[in-house]
């Protein structure tokens, strides 16, 4: 097992990363901009280097900096967390040549499931179910284009092979629409990821958003953990999460958790990963696949009893996966809302001062946050406080259990969407599980109507 990691990310995820580690008796180096300097988590690590200031182009996504901070602390590993440099294939690939060891999947996993375009085609060919769409990208011919889209039937999106983050998607419903939506979104994707390559799938308009969790070592064992729903999203951002999906049997459960493994097998997978899907009239359709821990693995962990970041560090270190598919048992279900500095209607980004802060507690209730009261929330990075995740026997109670947490939560001086969460948690439709992945938009467009009516 490895001495020293170096942690080469912020915020909770720094802090969920610290944890394991020093469960597992490791010291860690946490590595931070200007701006994160006082953090608590900054302060909890055994080593800490600053390396440069608050922008993150100019630290968090600093690689030269990273490797040296490594060098100078003699860490033997690096883990990315997410966002940042989780899925560069070249930082990767550098932290190798470099002598360390990336706690995460071979750079050329990372880079194959990095352009969109080939992860579709690698998982078609390994056997997983894919949304209907153009084989392969784009081409520049205008009437190959309107072919295509006529094969595949309006609505079509239009996707960057290269877009992550919810953005470089554009969804057209006509034909009159389409050639200058693929001109406005490749000069996007251009700018935007620096690759204009462009794919064309079939606008699903009812799908759920269901992800399976793999777990794979080096010695080609991999298992899946079962699957989460994060269906309730905004601007294709996830908003919450849970697990596991409500109304999926565990015959479906088992069937696509099969594949999945079977496919990591073929690509040679290792590390921790998720495949997304959309699931729309009892089937999945692959739609991309993550190579890193993903910010909703706590309800994985809480419904398999399993440590999803010790696993991805004992992966690293070359251990052999010590569960069989067999010793993973899903028991209960588990809820995470996502607390984000944010006006809760309005969305816009809210940093500043915490006054007063009071996490929640009790039966079934984990809190995964960097924050603290005087914590100021810095305004260069994502927006996420906390997570608050909720475990319960059943669904409802899971429901219940959060309800009172939320009520327990206060976060002054700065605002957040606990609001919006205590309004999804007492919606019939969220209530009865399985809404689509629109649902969320359409539900704030109704409120926007009613606020500006009344
Ligand atoms: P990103 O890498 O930016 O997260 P994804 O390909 O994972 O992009 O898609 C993000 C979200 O966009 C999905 O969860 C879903 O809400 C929406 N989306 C993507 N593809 C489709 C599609 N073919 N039909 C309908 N919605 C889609």
């Amino acid at each position: 097992m490895f001495e020293k990691i170096l942690i080469a990310n912020r915020g909770e995820i720094a802090l969920r990363i610290q944890r394991a580690c020093r469960e597992l008796g490791i010291k860690t180096v946490v590595v931070h901009s200007e701006a994160d300097r006082e953090a608590k988590y900054v302060k909890l690590a055994d080593e800490s280097v600053c390396i440069g200031p608050p922008p993150s182009a100019q630290s968090y996504l600093n690689i030269p900096s990273i490797i040296s901070a490594a060098e100078v602390t003699d860490a033997e590993a690096i883990h990315p967390g997410y966002g940042f440099l989780a899925e560069n294939a070249d930082f990767a690939e550098k932290v190798e040549k470099s002598g360390f060891v990336f706690i995460g999947p071979h750079p050329e996993n990372i880079r194959l499931m990095g352009d969109k375009v080939s992860a579709k085609d690698a998982m078609r060919k390994a056997g997983i179910p894919v949304v209907a769409g153009s084989d392969g990208a784009l081409p520049d011919d205008s009437d190959e284009v309107l072919r295509i889209a006529r094969a595949i039937k309006y609505p079509v999106i239009i996707k960057a092979a290269g877009g992550g983050g919810g953005r470089g998607m554009r969804v057209v419903h006509t034909e009159a629409a389409l050639l200058p939506a693929v001109a406005l979104t490749r000069s996007e994707a251009q700018g935007a990821f620096g690759n204009p390559t462009l794919y064309i799938e079939k606008y699903l308009e009812h799908p759920r958003h269901i992800e399976v969790q793999v777990l794979a070592d080096a010695h080609r064992n991999a298992i899946y953990l079962g699957e989460r729903d994060c269906s309730m999203q905004r601007r294709h951002q996830k908003v919450i999460e849970e697990a596991p999906a409500p109304d999926i049997s565990a015959r479906q459960r088992a069937k696509i958790g099969e594949r999945c493994v079977e496919a990591c097998r073929k690509i040679n997978y290792r590390g921790a990963g998720t495949f997304e899907f959309l699931y729309e009239d009892d089937e999945f359709h692959f739609i991309e696949m993550n190579t890193r821990i993903q910010v909703e693995h706590p309800v994985t962990e809480l419904v398999s009893g399993i440590d999803i970041v010790q696993q991805q560090i004992r992966i690293a270190a070359g251990e052999k996966l010590s569960i069989r598919q067999r010793d993973v048992e899903l028991r209960g279900h588990a809820i995470e809302c996502r607390i984000n500095a944010e006006d809760p209607f309005n969305f816009t980004p809210s940093p500043g001062r915490i006054t007063s802060y009071h996490p929640p507690g009790g039966p079934g209730i984990r809190v995964d946050s960097h924050v603290y009261q005087g914590y100021t929330v810095p305004p260069y990075y994502d927006s996420m406080v906390a997570k608050v995740i909720a475990y319960g026997a059943t669904r409802d109670q899971a429901i219940r259990r959060m309800r009172v947490a939320l009520s327990e939560m206060v976060v002054q001086g700065i605002q957040t969407n606990i609001p919006l969460h205590q309004d999804l948690l007492n919606d019939t439709r969220f209530l009865r599980g399985g809404t689509s992945i629109h649902y969320l938009e359409q539900k704030l467009a109704q409120l926007a109507k009613r606020t500006a009516g009344g």
